[in-house]
């Protein structure tokens, strides 16, 4: 890439403008902006994340089709290039919020012992997909075993596909596949119960309910059945799988308890303003913690939170 910026050195004594945790989509469009606006910026991350293990990304504008890892590659050589610090394998364990001669102060703790200080916090850790145990499923996870049907759904067109869940979100989530992907739709309900009137209509639209778990998938190349926990085996080769995701963020624990940041009544998301303001002033969160699920609305987000956390830091650097 070529050399647009000048490279920023750390803020004095290590107290840096931001502090970012997650170098996902959205942590990392953050760092770009809010480097562009002369802020100096450090990113901490653990590695891994959701976005590292998409194999096609095909909805992100002027790609036609990248892979998770290649866009973060990229999106990290290009925040470094405006001046963004990265310490990667950093897991943060902690955010606390202080005082420091009447400016704010973020102070962030790492699993290795490491302190950061910085004026804010954009939190961009993502979440982590909840998945049952399944033979084989390294082999076929983002080929042909998806979780996420806005990412992935049009790749099962045309495919005998298996929507396999608990709620009866699996059951609305294999309506939506019928109605916009493949005639060959069955469900795999794992554990629950659909309440009255969902048999009837999943056997109007043609899709047959099977009360039972996956346990294995397999094929010579690509996939081609599933096996169940009763012995049972159906042709497929596609699986959307529909049992949610849990939040990466253990290291909120200590603002929550204190009662100073706050989750959204559904429990699900932490409240932001629209601009992903946190209840905790000059912490933003954005992403799957903000209720959004996609590679691009992330890195809008992180957009959104950059312009505004930057006009709130010209406020209080300017002491307005
Ligand atoms: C298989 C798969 C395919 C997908 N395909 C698409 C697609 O095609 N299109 C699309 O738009 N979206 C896709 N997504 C969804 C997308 O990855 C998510 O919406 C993602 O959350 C967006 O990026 P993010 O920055 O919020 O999080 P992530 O990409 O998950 O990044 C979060 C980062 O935070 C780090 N982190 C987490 N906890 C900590 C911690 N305690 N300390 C330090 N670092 C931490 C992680 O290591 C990770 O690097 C896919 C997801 C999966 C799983």
């Amino acid at each position: 890439m070529e050399e647009t910026g000048e490279k920023k050195k750390p803020a004095p004594e290590g107290l840096h403008d931001c502090l970012i945790v997650g170098a996902g989509p959205g942590g990392l469009q953050a760092a770009i902006y809010l480097c562009r606006y002369g802020r100096s910026v450090l990113i901490l991350d653990r590695g891994g994340g959701r976005t590292r293990h998409a194999k096609q990304i095909e909805n992100f504008l002027s790609h036609r089709t990248i892979s998770g890892q290649e866009l973060i590659e990229k999106g990290m050589a290009q925040a470094q290039l405006f001046g963004a610090l990265m310490e990667r394998q950093k897991t943060v364990t902690s955010v606390e919020k202080s005082k420091d001669a009447g400016f704010p102060l973020f102070l962030t703790g790492t699993a290795d012992g490491g302190l950061y200080r910085s004026r804010s916090v954009i939190v961009s850790s993502g979440a982590q997909d909840l998945l049952p145990r399944i033979g084989n499923l390294h082999k076929y996870f983002a080929l042909s075993f998806f979780t996420c049907v806005d990412c992935d759904g049009y790749r099962t067109i045309g495919k005998k596909t298996a929507i396999v869940g608990s709620s009866e979100g699996t059951l609305r989530l294999a309506l939506a596949v019928k109605q916009m992907y493949a005639d060959n739709v069955t469900v795999v309900l794992d554990g629950y119960s659909p309440p009255p009137g969902y048999a009837e209509e999943m056997a109007q639209a043609g899709i047959e309910i099977i009360y039972d778990a996956p346990a294995s998938l397999s094929g010579q190349e690509a996939l081609s059945s599933m096996e169940l926990k009763s012995g049972r085996r159906i042709p497929c080769e596609a699986v959307l799988s529909s049992y949610g995701y849990r939040l990466n963020d253990s290291f909120l624990e200590k603002l929550k308890a204190e009662g100073r940041l706050k989750m959204d009544p559904s429990g699900q998301k932490y409240e932001t303003s629209r601009h992903f303001e946190s209840s905790v002033r000059g912490l933003y969160i954005i992403g799957p913690l903000a209720g959004s699920d996609q590679a691009i609305v992330a890195a809008g987000e992180g957009a959104i939170a950059a312009m505004d956390l930057n006009k709130w830091l010209i406020e209080i650097y300017s002491g307005l």
